[in-house]
């Protein structure tokens, strides 16, 4: 089962990236190099900081060891990550206009 990268987008993790009850999988992301429980939990990242850091630093593939999917890239990967928000945003925005309408007593 994959699992995919709330950083870069990277679709092939073997770890969900926490559990459910919240620990990190201390896998490291081959794609991003963010690793689950340790760039968050102890070095302070976020998923968007450690993104925009590994942007600054060109969308490099971080792995050593482990070598990039062929026709690996990082700007389609990120394109996939991003793709789901604007649709939940607008059904947010409609789910609230009800509780919007009623009265706050
Ligand atoms: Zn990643």
């Amino acid at each position: 089962m994959a699992h995919t990268c709330p950083c870069c987008g990277f679709s092939a993790l073997q770890e969900p990236p926490r559990s459910t009850s919240g620990g990190g999988s201390y896998e490291i992301c081959p794609s991003c190099g963010f690793q689950f429980g340790v760039s968050d939990d102890d070095a302070g990242f976020t998923y968007a900081s450690w993104r925009a850091r590994w942007k600054a630093r060109g969308l490099r593939w971080s792995s050593k060891g482990i070598a990039p999917p062929p026709g690996w890239d990082a700007k389609s990967q990120l394109t996939s990550l991003r793709d789901p928000s604007p649709k939940s945003a607008a059904k947010k925005k409609r789910s609230i206009r009800p509780s919007q309408r009623a009265p706050q007593v």
